[in-house]
């Protein structure tokens, strides 16, 4: 049965499992953990899914999306507030992405404040974002900053450095402040 006729609520189990491996096995590969509940990551795999039947992409299913890229860019999963909430709360916002002391038991995932801003807000603050052409990028603030691995030289413009790194898995302690 097509996708359009069984609606985009029906997924099999066998779907969900496979999109839950896929999600382990590319999070393990870019230094993050899912969350070692593996009925509650399924059912986020679930929801992840339906979203991206609804809409074409995997909009947050902890968040209302809209159905419009544009707005919902910052809660396609793995979304904008991940990173700061795993270093924050050891946990992303709808608990499918753990820190490693969560995943391995030695910190209790718990339920955490939304970082999103709501829409206004958000607009408002792209719009401020937004570069003035006349302005030379070299000299803008960045809005981060930037974190090199002293291993392999991966760069990342974040808060804080990432807890492992994606390219060669060296620890955050082996980041070193760029710029
Ligand atoms: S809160 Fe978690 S599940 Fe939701 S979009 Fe962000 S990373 Fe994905």
């Amino acid at each position: 049965m097509s996708d359009e006729a069984r609606g985009p609520e029906v997924i099999t189990q066998e779907e969900i499992e496979r999109h839950h491996q896929r999600l382990l096995r590319e999070a393990e590969a870019a230094g993050y953990h899912l969350n070692p509940d593996v009925d509650f990551a399924r059912l986020l795999a679930r929801g992840l899914l339906i979203n991206a039947r609804r809409h074409g992409y995997q909009a947050c299913p902890c968040r209302l999306s809209t159905g419009v890229p544009a707005e919902d860019r910052d809660i396609v999963c793995p979304c904008d507030y991940r990173d700061d909430d795993l270093d924050e709360h050891g946990v992303c916002y709808c608990g499918l992405y753990v820190s490693g002391a969560v995943a391995r038991g030695e910190q209790e995932a718990c339920s955490i404040p939304e970082r999103r801003m709501p829409a206004d807000q958000r607009r408002q603050g792209t719009a401020a974002a937004s570069p003035d052409e006349s302005e030379v990028p070299a000299v803008r603030a960045l809005p981060h900053p930037v974190w090199r691995c002293q291993v392999c030289g991966y760069l990342c413009a974040r808060t804080r450095p990432p807890e492992i790194c994606p390219i060669c898995r060296a620890g955050r302690e082996r980041f070193e402040r760029f710029m």
